[in-house]
């Protein structure tokens, strides 16, 4: 007989000695068999063991059956040969199977036999689905390219955590990988996956599991919860440097992140998530700073950035959005050569915005393109009407924010704008920021050349902010170089800003572009770039961004003072 489990235990049921007998001769190799004469005694075994099955004889069978204990456990009727109704009522009443009194050893056996494989089975089958249920609740809550827990299982854990040791204090941990699309970009996407799964096996092994939970958020973002005792951040980063280091992939990945101190467990971890996240956007692109503490400060930003969403429709409505005008001089003949756009929001409630707070926060959410399609066309009007005015065109740059690409109709817009204000493209001059470049699109790049081909001239804005290789440029449709303030700041405390800025003098003759040096604000710096060979130049020293009214005073006056002079 097969032994399914070495420590069976049968119930026999009735008030008949020698069928309980035959049973416990036929079985007692192979079970422990217990006996009962009546339901109570019955009740009483099946309280007190766990049985494997019970025979019964008929009679008990219906009272057994509501028994819950017995749910699980097979039951067998044992029916008199004579007794022509039993078979059916033994099922009605809930048997899994019959066997008849006289007892045939076979029969019996092999009934029992069956009856004990088959609740086996099915027994393991449940086992088996029950695996399988908790198997696929961590599939739910576990990222598979790393093997870290996601993002809503990090919440779950992170508030247990946090609330179950209420006296250790600690920090949520944001952390991210400065430019990770590029990295996707320029090497196979399976190289990303390699970095991923490099920093999450770094953090699940730096983080006792015990103290501490490390989760990836989505894309490159991961986020940690660990006791402040127990954490230097330094170390960490430094840890995670070399292991991506080992990694060998010849280009510099770095890490940054965003620290928030839990001073309230209480707080919704995502939130929490949310003050970390906000800490690391301060100093995202600060290639200085690897990584910074959250503060009060920055929650004001957040409901700073909340009033901007909110009242964004509304001021363009009520045309709350003006444009500014700073003017671009050549100091060769110290005349007006051109003007920048730029815009400004005057809030019924908070007085002006600086587009340091607004625009960010529109590239971020769309918006920036209906506020730039504005100031494009506040700027035709202007052109227009100076013309009008004076007989003359003084052509305007615009910023052209890298989220306008994306939309089809762009050229067709612009074109739209110069039929309607009878103006020609070189009147507006695109200015496109350097980092949009930097994402090398071929899409985007050909569209710039085609609005160069229409006769846009096109500005490279901020240039030498961002990472630019000098070489690139021959290839890029650029006709003017914007170079950046902060190569300004530095020309009188750095040789080497000069030096560079000598080379790109130079390099953007050879190539045929004209440069524009931005911020300039002291006669020192003037007379640097003035020996450099720097001509164009937009900056305080000259002046700030004007309402229009001014800058058209400005330009008057620059006018006739030069008029007076020749
Ligand atoms: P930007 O395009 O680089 O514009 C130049 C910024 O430098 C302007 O700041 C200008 O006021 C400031 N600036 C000019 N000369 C000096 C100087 O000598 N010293 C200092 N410290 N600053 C100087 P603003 O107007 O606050 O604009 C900031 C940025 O906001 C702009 O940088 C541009 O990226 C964005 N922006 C402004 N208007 C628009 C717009 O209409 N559309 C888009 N897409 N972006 C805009
Ligand atoms: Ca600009
Ligand atoms: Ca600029």
């Amino acid at each position: 007989m097969l032994i399914i489990n070495n420590s069976l235990n049968m119930l026999v049921v009735d008030e008949n000695e020698d069928s309980r007998n035959s049973i416990k001769n036929f079985f007692q190799n192979d079970y422990k068999v217990f006996e009962a004469l009546n339901i109570e005694e019955a009740f009483k075994i099946i309280s007190k063991n766990s049985l494997s099955v019970v025979l019964a004889d008929l009679k008990f069978i219906s009272q057994l059956k509501e028994n819950v204990k017995i749910a699980s456990i097979p039951l067998i009727a044992m029916i008199n040969f004579d007794d022509f109704d039993g078979s059916a009522i033994a099922i009605e009443s809930g048997a899994f199977e019959l066997i008849t009194k006289p007892f045939n050893k076979t029969v019996v056996e092999y009934r029992v036999h069956k009856v004990m494989v088959h609740y086996e089975n099915s027994r393991n089958m449940m086992l088996m689905k029950r695996e399988k249920i908790t198997e696929m609740h961590r599939y739910i809550e576990i990222d598979s390219l790393t093997g870290l827990i996601n993002r809503e299982t990090f919440y779950k854990r992170a508030a247990a955590l946090m609330q179950t040791n209420v006296d250790v204090k600690y920090y949520i941990i944001y952390l991210d990988i400065s430019c990770f699309k590029a990295i996707n970009d320029l090497f196979h996407i399976e190289t990303g996956n390699i970095i991923l799964r490099a920093a999450a096996n770094y953090f699940s092994t730096t983080i006792n599991p015990k103290m501490g939970l490390c989760s990836r958020m989505e894309a490159d973002h991961f986020v940690l919860c660990v006791p402040q005792d127990n954490l230097e951040i330094e170390k960490l980063i430094i840890g995670l440097d070399s292991t991506m280091q080992s990694l060998g992939i010849g280009h510099n990945i770095l890490f940054y992140a965003g620290i928030y101190p839990v001073n309230n467990p209480a707080l919704p971890v995502d939130q929490m998530c949310d003050r970390a996240n906000m800490a690391l956007r301060k100093i995202k692109g600060n290639y200085m700073n690897r990584y910074s503490y959250y503060d009060a400060g920055m929650r004001e930003l957040m409901l700073q950035d909340q009033m901007i969403v909110r009242d964004m429709e509304t001021a363009l409505q009520d045309e709350q959005f003006a444009i500014f005008l700073q003017p671009i001089y050549n100091i060769k003949n110290d005349s007006i050569v051109s003007a920048e756009a730029l815009v400004r929001w005057f809030h019924p409630v908070n007085g002006m915005i600086s587009p340091g707070k607004f625009i960010p926060v529109f590239e971020r959410n769309g918006f920036i393109v209906k506020v730039d399609r504005f100031v494009w066309e506040s700027v035709c009007k202007f052109i227009k009407k100076q013309r009008a005015e004076t007989g003359e065109v003084i052509p305007v740059s615009v910023n052209v924010s890298r989220l306008n690409f994306y939309n089809l109709d762009l050229l067709e817009f612009l074109l739209g704008l110069l039929e309607k204000y009878d103006l020609e493209p070189w009147m507006l001059k695109l200015e496109i920021t350097e980092s949009a470049y930097m994402d090398n699109s071929h899409q985007l790049m050909s569209i710039i050349r085609v609005f160069r081909e229409e006769g846009f001239p096109v500005l490279m804005d901020d240039f030498g902010s961002g990472y630019s290789s000098l070489n690139m440029l021959k290839n890029l449709p650029v006709d003017v170089l914007k170079v950046d303030m902060a190569f300004v700041r530095e020309l009188e405390e750095s040789e080497r800003a000069y030096m560079i800025l000598k080379f790109i003098m130079n390099l953007a003759r050879d190539l045929g572009m004209d440069v524009i040096v931005e911020g300039v604000e002291t006669k020192k710096q003037l007379d640097y770039l003035a020996n450099l060979g720097a001509d164009k130049i937009q900056g305080y020293y000259f002046s700030k961004p004007l309402p229009v009214v001014d800058f058209k005073k400005l330009l008057a006056e620059t006018k006739a003072r030069n008029e007076m002079n020749l």
